[in-house]
């Protein structure tokens, strides 16, 4: 389990382990808890033969600055078929990863960007029958918006094994529920 560390002001910062969480709180840069479940480690024993204990919460907002990137990650077929559930965005099936595609919306060949908002999930078979075309050319219409995602998403995206209240936390903050085109 990851723990979600927040800057003061409640901004995800980085996935931590629970070891890099156990050192915030041992140097009291924890400055509020905000998840609902909770880990406990042990650490070392005292001369009384009492074994110390540390109740870890899974999001903790802390102090000081970190030193990786925050929230940083680039457009990589992983993270798009997660943005987009492993469905794709013409037919509307759901498929394994290795079934998918990346479609670029308007073509590489045509000037079209490799950026989240010019990408869509796509099964091989729709982005072959897509070809070097427009959504409007081939008359395959998209089912939803793609969107680039804002941090809380890209937190989202980041983590596969997120606990619920984590979760809960992230989606609140998601850009907007899923724009679906009819
Ligand atoms: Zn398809």
């Amino acid at each position: 389990m990851l723990i979600l560390r927040l800057n003061k002001s409640g901004m995800p910062q980085t996935w931590i382990s629970q070891e890099e969480a156990a050192k915030c709180y041992v140097q009291e840069k924890v400055v509020f808890e905000l998840g609902q479940s909770t880990v406990e480690l042990r650490g070392g024993w005292n001369r009384e033969g009492k074994q110390s204990k540390l109740c870890l919460s899974s999001i903790i907002a802390c102090d000081g600055k970190i030193t990786q990137d925050s929230g940083k990650i680039a457009l990589s077929n992983r993270y798009l078929f997660r943005r987009d559930n492993n469905m794709c965005l013409y037919c509307g099936d759901t498929f394994s990863p290795a079934q998918l595609t990346r479609d670029h919306i308007v073509p590489r060949s045509r000037g079209g960007k490799n950026t989240w908002s010019n990408s869509a999930t796509a099964c091989k078979r729709c982005n072959h029958a897509k070809a070097a075309r427009t959504p409007e050319e081939a008359h395959m219409k998209l089912l939803a918006v793609p969107f680039a995602p804002n941090i809380y998403e890209r937190f989202f995206l980041m983590n596969r094994r997120i606990l619920s209240d984590q979760m809960a936390f992230l989606s609140a903050h998601f850009s907007k529920k899923r724009d679906w085109l009819s």
